[in-house]
């Protein structure tokens, strides 16, 4: 009888000099390397290489229409990839390294796999310094979307990227830690600096873009998203970052709702429930309770929330009940956008 050969389990590197220059030199030679930021997990290539960035799609099969952000190791190499504007600078010296990400007219060293055939690049400087080691061991962009297979829950430790992309080409993960922000960058569209635009609510709050940018940004509405059969931008995509198992959203959960639901179903809290409500509930109740963060914070909240999703996801629930975050500032709209999506039918 023929034997099959094992499904290949990437590797986890820890951080050190040597593995770091070990990384960098396959990235170099076109291979594809799971990378620590500060948003999620990345599946990075060289972006200049058009043969090594077709094998981040390949892995995570991820359709070539979806365009992939550049990342850089310094504000000041923009210019290396992108034709910038006075926008793209006040913004770019106000939140890099961090979570903004910045639509912009495209250089011509930037293959169209990239891009997705566009003439305009996504770009960023991740608040990761192992990352950004990584970008100048390597001397290259590195463009990388997030390490998870297309439409599942993007990943916030490197025991995710292994565990959800085994057999998929990909061989080695760089350990950077579990991510500090936990969702994606913002993406700000500049290509036209008179109209800029919100493409994604992520890590960096539009209130604070609007402030530097001193006017506002024009911003998709969800209602219109999942209206649209096909994206209205690339990775808009209505249903994204989902778990498996059925995700039920409200827009406002307590402890006790959990007596409604039956012994299969998990209630996701904001926060943690207060020692008074917790001596309402039924001992064995208390197993279906789960909560975003200890004190409610909207950071805890943001940072746990994809690890939350994957675990319950693991557990084998039939429903997962999880709560929006009230109110439309902050991080919110970030939050409640993965939320939303991830819990949209396909
Ligand atoms: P991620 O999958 O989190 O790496 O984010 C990539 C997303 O950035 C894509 O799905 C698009 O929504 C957006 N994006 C990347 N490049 C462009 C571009 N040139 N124009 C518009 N959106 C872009
Ligand atoms: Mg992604």
């Amino acid at each position: 009888m023929k034997s099959q050969a094992p499904l290949l389990r990437p590797r986890i590197f820890r951080p050190t000099p040597l593995n770091l220059n070990r990384l960098a030199g396959r990235l170099k030679r076109g291979e594809i390397i799971g990378v620590p930021s500060e948003t999620v997990y990345g599946l990075a290539a060289d972006a200049l290489n058009p043969e090594a960035c077709m094998r981040i799609f390949a892995a995570k099969k991820r359709p070539t229409t979806d365009p992939l952000i550049v990342h850089l190791a310094s504000r000041y190499d923009i210019d290396t990839v992108a034709h910038v504007n006075e926008a793209a600078l006040a913004l770019a010296e106000a939140f890099w390294p961090g979570p903004l990400t910045l639509v912009l007219p495209k250089k011509n060293i930037v293959p169209l796999i990239v891009t997705a055939g566009r003439r305009t690049v996504a770009v960023r400087v991740p608040d990761h310094a192992l990352f950004r080691k990584l970008i100048r061991l390597s001397k290259c962009p590195l463009a990388a979307p997030s390490a998870n297979p297309f439409g599942y829950i993007s990943p916030t430790s490197a025991v995710h990227v292994r565990d959800s992309l085994i057999g998929s080409g990909l061989r080695a993960i760089l350990d950077g830690g579990d991510c500090s922000v936990g969702v994606e960058s913002t993406i700000v569209d500049l290509s036209n600096p008179d109209k800029p635009r919100l493409l994604r609510p992520g890590g960096i709050e539009a209130e604070k873009i609007e402030m530097v940018l001193k006017r506002k940004l024009s911003r998709p509405s969800y209602k219109s998203i999942s209206a649209a059969k096909s994206a209205p931008a690339p990775g808009m995509l209505s249903r994204h970052y989902s778990p498996r198992t059925k995700l039920i959203l409200h827009t406002s959960l307590h402890p006790q709702d959990v007596m409604h639901m039956t012994v299969n179903e998990v209630c996701l809290l904001l926060s943690k429930p207060s020692a008074q409500v917790n001596k309402l509930l039924k001992p064995d109740t208390k197993k279906q309770l789960r909560w975003l963060s200890e004190s409610g914070r909207m950071n805890d909240i943001a940072k746990n929330l994809f690890s939350t999703l994957r675990k319950l996801d693991e557990e084998n629930w039939s429903v997962i009940h999880a709560c929006l975050v009230p109110g439309l500032e902050g991080l919110a709209p970030a939050i409640n956008d993965r939320l939303k999506r991830a819990s949209a039918k396909a």
